[in-house]
Protein backbone atom coordinates (compact mmCIF):
# COMPACT_ATOMS: atom_id res chain seq x y z
CA UNK A 1 0.00 0.00 0.00
CA UNK A 2 2.93 2.42 0.96
CA UNK A 3 4.61 1.45 -2.61
CA UNK A 4 1.21 2.64 -4.12
CA UNK A 5 1.39 5.92 -2.03
CA UNK A 6 4.59 6.52 -3.03
CA UNK A 7 3.65 5.95 -6.90
CA UNK A 8 0.70 8.51 -6.34
CA UNK A 9 3.12 11.07 -5.37
CA UNK A 10 5.52 10.36 -8.20
CA UNK A 11 1.97 10.40 -10.33
CA UNK A 12 1.37 13.86 -8.93
CA UNK A 13 5.10 15.33 -9.45
CA UNK A 14 5.00 13.99 -13.43
CA UNK A 15 1.28 15.31 -13.78
CA UNK A 16 2.72 18.93 -12.37
CA UNK A 17 5.54 18.64 -14.71
CA UNK A 18 4.08 17.78 -17.99
CA UNK A 19 1.02 20.41 -17.31
CA UNK A 20 3.56 23.21 -16.72
CA UNK A 21 4.74 21.54 -20.47
CA UNK A 22 0.83 21.88 -21.80
CA UNK A 23 0.18 25.27 -20.75
CA UNK A 24 3.61 26.10 -22.46
CA UNK A 25 2.02 24.75 -25.20
CA UNK A 26 -0.93 26.91 -24.54
CA UNK A 27 0.73 29.50 -26.65
CA UNK A 28 0.19 27.57 -29.73
CA UNK A 29 -3.77 27.34 -29.37
CA UNK A 30 -4.27 24.43 -26.73
CA UNK A 31 -5.53 26.52 -23.70
CA UNK A 32 -5.16 25.54 -20.00
CA UNK A 33 -5.95 21.77 -20.96
CA UNK A 34 -8.87 20.74 -18.46
CA UNK A 35 -9.16 17.37 -20.59
CA UNK A 36 -5.74 16.40 -19.23
CA UNK A 37 -7.15 16.60 -15.78
CA UNK A 38 -10.44 15.03 -16.35
CA UNK A 39 -9.44 11.91 -19.05
CA UNK A 40 -5.72 11.75 -18.70
CA UNK A 41 -4.72 11.81 -15.15
CA UNK A 42 -7.46 9.57 -14.50
CA UNK A 43 -5.69 6.70 -16.46
CA UNK A 44 -2.61 7.26 -15.54
CA UNK A 45 -3.53 6.90 -12.03
CA UNK A 46 -4.92 3.66 -13.29
CA UNK A 47 -1.71 2.75 -15.33
CA UNK A 48 0.35 3.61 -11.47
CA UNK A 49 -1.97 1.17 -9.67
CA UNK A 50 -1.34 -1.79 -12.72
CA UNK A 51 2.58 -0.95 -12.10
CA UNK A 52 2.12 -0.90 -8.20
CA UNK A 53 0.41 -4.31 -8.54
CA UNK A 54 3.29 -6.38 -10.40
CA UNK A 55 5.83 -4.55 -8.45
CA UNK A 56 4.21 -6.50 -5.86
CA UNK A 57 3.15 -9.80 -7.11
CA UNK A 58 6.73 -10.24 -8.38
CA UNK A 59 7.86 -9.19 -4.75
CA UNK A 60 6.10 -11.47 -3.35
CA UNK A 61 6.17 -14.46 -5.95
CA UNK A 62 10.09 -14.35 -6.36
CA UNK A 63 11.04 -15.44 -3.05
CA UNK A 64 8.75 -18.44 -3.15
CA UNK A 65 10.54 -20.99 -4.98
CA UNK A 66 8.92 -23.29 -7.01
CA UNK A 67 8.31 -26.61 -6.02
CA UNK A 68 10.65 -28.38 -8.62
CA UNK A 69 13.27 -25.99 -7.79
CA UNK A 70 14.02 -25.53 -11.91
CA UNK A 71 15.24 -22.38 -13.14
CA UNK A 72 13.58 -19.78 -15.41
CA UNK A 73 16.12 -20.58 -18.06
CA UNK A 74 15.39 -24.77 -17.04
CA UNK A 75 11.55 -24.08 -18.25
CA UNK A 76 12.54 -22.07 -20.50
CA UNK A 77 14.54 -24.38 -22.52
CA UNK A 78 11.75 -27.63 -21.47
CA UNK A 79 9.14 -25.47 -22.97
CA UNK A 80 10.99 -24.12 -26.54
CA UNK A 81 12.63 -28.04 -26.86
CA UNK A 82 8.83 -29.80 -26.22
CA UNK A 83 7.96 -27.12 -29.42
CA UNK A 84 10.64 -28.43 -31.35
CA UNK A 85 12.45 -25.00 -31.07
CA UNK A 86 15.60 -26.21 -29.90
CA UNK A 87 17.67 -23.43 -32.00
CA UNK A 88 16.06 -20.13 -30.02
CA UNK A 89 18.95 -19.43 -26.93
CA UNK A 90 17.98 -18.07 -24.19
CA UNK A 91 20.26 -15.50 -23.20
CA UNK A 92 20.49 -12.90 -20.08
CA UNK A 93 19.86 -9.09 -20.30
CA UNK A 94 21.05 -6.84 -16.89
CA UNK A 95 17.74 -5.32 -14.95
CA UNK A 96 14.73 -6.57 -13.43
CA UNK A 97 11.34 -7.33 -15.34
CA UNK A 98 13.38 -6.60 -18.38
CA UNK A 99 12.75 -9.77 -19.70
CA UNK A 100 11.31 -10.25 -23.41
CA UNK A 101 11.63 -12.05 -27.04
CA UNK A 102 13.58 -10.37 -29.36
CA UNK A 103 11.53 -11.37 -32.27
CA UNK A 104 14.96 -9.97 -35.16
CA UNK A 105 17.38 -12.03 -33.15
CA UNK A 106 14.89 -14.78 -32.12
CA UNK A 107 15.64 -15.11 -28.84
CA UNK A 108 14.41 -15.58 -25.58
CA UNK A 109 16.37 -12.78 -23.01
CA UNK A 110 15.70 -13.22 -19.25
CA UNK A 111 17.02 -10.62 -15.95
CA UNK A 112 18.95 -12.11 -13.98
CA UNK A 113 16.75 -13.07 -11.43
CA UNK A 114 14.38 -14.99 -14.05
CA UNK A 115 17.46 -16.50 -15.57
CA UNK A 116 18.88 -18.33 -12.85
CA UNK A 117 16.03 -17.94 -10.26
CA UNK A 118 14.19 -21.03 -8.95
CA UNK A 119 10.67 -19.04 -7.90
CA UNK A 120 7.60 -19.14 -8.88
CA UNK A 121 8.02 -15.52 -10.96
CA UNK A 122 11.01 -16.51 -12.29
CA UNK A 123 9.24 -20.20 -13.86
CA UNK A 124 5.99 -17.99 -14.78
CA UNK A 125 7.90 -14.97 -16.40
CA UNK A 126 10.21 -17.53 -18.48
CA UNK A 127 7.20 -19.14 -19.49
CA UNK A 128 5.58 -15.97 -21.01
CA UNK A 129 8.46 -15.06 -22.58
CA UNK A 130 8.74 -18.24 -24.64
CA UNK A 131 4.57 -17.78 -25.03
CA UNK A 132 5.99 -15.19 -27.67
CA UNK A 133 8.72 -17.31 -29.02
CA UNK A 134 5.82 -20.10 -29.97
CA UNK A 135 3.76 -17.37 -31.11
CA UNK A 136 6.47 -16.36 -33.72
CA UNK A 137 7.37 -19.62 -34.83
CA UNK A 138 3.32 -20.42 -35.48
CA UNK A 139 3.38 -17.11 -37.26
CA UNK A 140 0.68 -16.25 -35.09
CA UNK A 141 -2.23 -13.83 -36.53
CA UNK A 142 -2.15 -10.58 -33.90
CA UNK A 143 1.34 -10.96 -33.44
CA UNK A 144 2.02 -10.48 -37.24
CA UNK A 145 -0.46 -7.52 -37.34
CA UNK A 146 1.29 -5.99 -34.25
CA UNK A 147 4.58 -6.57 -36.06
CA UNK A 148 3.39 -5.18 -39.31
CA UNK A 149 1.83 -1.77 -37.46
CA UNK A 150 5.26 -1.01 -35.62
CA UNK A 151 6.82 1.58 -38.00
CA UNK A 152 3.39 2.86 -39.27
CA UNK A 153 3.01 3.76 -35.19
CA UNK A 154 6.10 5.38 -34.92
CA UNK A 155 5.90 7.72 -38.31
CA UNK A 156 2.00 8.17 -37.03
CA UNK A 157 3.05 9.47 -33.44
CA UNK A 158 6.07 11.10 -33.64
CA UNK A 159 4.59 13.88 -36.98
CA UNK A 160 0.95 13.58 -35.47
CA UNK A 161 0.76 16.41 -32.68
CA UNK A 162 2.92 18.61 -35.53
CA UNK A 163 0.16 18.13 -37.70
CA UNK A 164 -2.32 19.09 -34.74
CA UNK A 165 -0.56 22.13 -33.74
CA UNK A 166 -0.25 23.72 -37.37
CA UNK A 167 -3.87 22.51 -38.16
CA UNK A 168 -4.97 24.65 -34.76
CA UNK A 169 -2.88 27.46 -35.66
CA UNK A 170 -3.14 27.53 -39.36
CA UNK A 171 -7.19 28.65 -39.52
CA UNK A 172 -7.65 27.37 -42.90
CA UNK A 173 -6.16 23.97 -42.35
CA UNK A 174 -7.57 22.35 -39.86
CA UNK A 175 -8.21 19.33 -41.85
CA UNK A 176 -4.44 19.02 -41.29
CA UNK A 177 -5.17 18.67 -37.32
CA UNK A 178 -7.84 16.19 -37.72
CA UNK A 179 -5.50 14.04 -39.95
CA UNK A 180 -2.93 14.40 -36.85
CA UNK A 181 -5.85 12.87 -34.68
CA UNK A 182 -6.13 9.77 -37.00
CA UNK A 183 -2.11 9.22 -36.96
CA UNK A 184 -2.09 9.17 -33.36
CA UNK A 185 -5.11 7.42 -33.44
CA UNK A 186 -2.38 4.19 -34.72
CA UNK A 187 -0.80 4.60 -30.85
CA UNK A 188 -4.50 3.07 -29.67
CA UNK A 189 -4.83 0.30 -32.33
CA UNK A 190 -1.52 -0.64 -31.36
CA UNK A 191 -1.79 -1.02 -27.92
CA UNK A 192 -5.00 -2.81 -28.86
CA UNK A 193 -3.56 -5.34 -30.97
CA UNK A 194 -0.79 -5.90 -27.86
CA UNK A 195 -4.04 -7.33 -25.64
CA UNK A 196 -4.68 -10.72 -27.33
CA UNK A 197 -0.52 -11.38 -28.22
CA UNK A 198 -0.44 -10.85 -24.48
CA UNK A 199 -2.73 -12.59 -22.78
CA UNK A 200 -2.27 -16.17 -25.70
CA UNK A 201 1.68 -15.55 -24.50
CA UNK A 202 0.45 -15.97 -20.95
CA UNK A 203 -2.57 -18.34 -21.44
CA UNK A 204 0.44 -20.92 -23.43
CA UNK A 205 2.65 -20.21 -20.37
CA UNK A 206 0.04 -21.34 -18.15
CA UNK A 207 -0.92 -24.39 -20.11
CA UNK A 208 2.70 -25.13 -20.74
CA UNK A 209 3.93 -25.26 -17.10
CA UNK A 210 1.22 -27.46 -16.06
CA UNK A 211 1.11 -30.25 -18.95
CA UNK A 212 5.07 -30.44 -19.04
CA UNK A 213 5.13 -30.74 -15.32
CA UNK A 214 7.16 -27.73 -14.42
CA UNK A 215 4.78 -26.24 -11.95
CA UNK A 216 2.90 -28.03 -9.36
CA UNK A 217 -1.22 -26.72 -8.94
CA UNK A 218 0.36 -24.26 -6.03
CA UNK A 219 2.68 -22.96 -8.85
CA UNK A 220 0.38 -22.25 -11.12
CA UNK A 221 -1.98 -20.43 -8.85
CA UNK A 222 1.13 -17.94 -8.27
CA UNK A 223 2.44 -17.85 -12.05
CA UNK A 224 -1.27 -16.92 -12.90
CA UNK A 225 -1.66 -13.71 -10.28
CA UNK A 226 2.11 -12.71 -11.81
CA UNK A 227 1.03 -13.08 -15.50
CA UNK A 228 -2.25 -11.61 -14.91
CA UNK A 229 -1.29 -8.30 -12.79
CA UNK A 230 1.37 -8.39 -15.62
CA UNK A 231 -1.16 -8.24 -18.59
CA UNK A 232 -3.15 -5.75 -16.59
CA UNK A 233 -0.28 -3.41 -17.37
CA UNK A 234 -0.97 -3.73 -20.88
CA UNK A 235 -4.65 -3.18 -20.44
CA UNK A 236 -3.77 0.32 -18.77
CA UNK A 237 -1.75 1.39 -21.27
CA UNK A 238 -4.53 0.67 -23.69
CA UNK A 239 -7.21 2.70 -20.99
CA UNK A 240 -3.82 5.65 -21.07
CA UNK A 241 -3.78 5.81 -25.23
CA UNK A 242 -7.81 5.72 -25.20
CA UNK A 243 -7.74 8.67 -22.92
CA UNK A 244 -4.92 10.48 -25.16
CA UNK A 245 -6.62 10.32 -27.79
CA UNK A 246 -10.17 11.38 -26.54
CA UNK A 247 -8.66 14.52 -25.08
CA UNK A 248 -6.43 14.76 -28.43
CA UNK A 249 -10.28 14.97 -30.41
CA UNK A 250 -11.53 17.11 -28.01
CA UNK A 251 -9.10 19.63 -27.88
CA UNK A 252 -9.67 19.48 -32.29
CA UNK A 253 -13.24 19.65 -32.56
CA UNK A 254 -12.91 22.54 -29.66
CA UNK A 255 -10.44 24.35 -32.23
CA UNK A 256 -13.02 24.08 -35.17
CA UNK A 257 -15.95 25.42 -32.99
CA UNK A 258 -14.32 28.57 -31.31
CA UNK A 259 -13.52 29.52 -34.79
CA UNK A 260 -17.31 29.71 -35.99
ZN1 LIG B 1 4.59 -10.46 -23.19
Amino acid sequence: MLEVLTLFAQGAQRYSETNNAMIGGGYYGFGIDYYYILLVIPAMIIALIAQARVKSAYNKYSKIPNSRGLTGAQAARMILDSHGLHYVPITMVQGQLTDNFNPTTNTVNLSPDVYSGTSIASIGIAAHEVGHAIQHAEHYFPNKVRSAIIPITNFGSSISMFLILIGLVLSQMLWLAYLGVILYSTVTIFQLVTLPVEFNASARAMNQIRSLGIASDEDAKGVRKVLTAAAMTYVAALITSLASLLRIFLIVSGGRSRRR
